[in-house]
């Protein structure tokens, strides 16, 4: 068995439209970002990368490498599980939180679960997403950010 850690954050501008765990939850603002700035699952794909022993999701989806701008991150969730597969392992298991001041994510968190679950070839059990706000506090409580973070615990085969 083999766990990893993955942390993200990015700047929330107005326009555009908000991705968390691949569903539109804010159809006014978007994270900054050179990708789609989904940071759930950025923060899911640095921690299935870190578990794996293969560095993170800048090494591998260098945002320097125009093949990646505006890039779909559900895609890059599966290209991590390929890269993932090559080393003979498989995502068991997922525990995440994400940090969003507004809108509260509770109603969306279920789909999350579906499609990283569905991204991964998982049952949705193994998929776990929080919600907290950050009180008010700091660049999330603020409203200018968002940030997820995750473990992943890998197996073999
Ligand atoms: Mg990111």
């Amino acid at each position: 068995m083999r766990v990893g850690i993955g942390r993200d954050l990015h700047r929330l501008a107005k326009g555009g439209r908000l991705l968390v765990g691949g569903v539109e939850v804010d159809p006014e603002r978007r994270a900054v970002a050179h990708s789609d700035g989904d940071a759930l699952l950025h923060a899911i794909i640095d921690a299935m990368l870190g578990a794996a022993g293969l560095g993170d999701i800048g090494d591998q989806f260098p945002d320097t490498d125009p093949q990646y701008q505006g890039a779909d991150s559900q895609a890059l969730l599966k290209s991590a599980a390929a890269l993932l597969a090559g080393k003979g392992l498989r995502v068991a298991q997922i525990d995440a939180t994400v940090l969003l001041e507004r809108p509260k994510l509770g109603p969306f968190k279920q789909v999350m679960c579906e499609n990283i679950a569905a991204d991964l070839g998982l049952p949705v059990e193994s998929v776990n997403v929080k919600a907290k706000t950050a009180e008010g506090l700091g660049d999330v409580g603020r409203g200018e950010a968002i940030a997820a973070e995750a473990i992943v615990v890998l197996k073999q085969g």
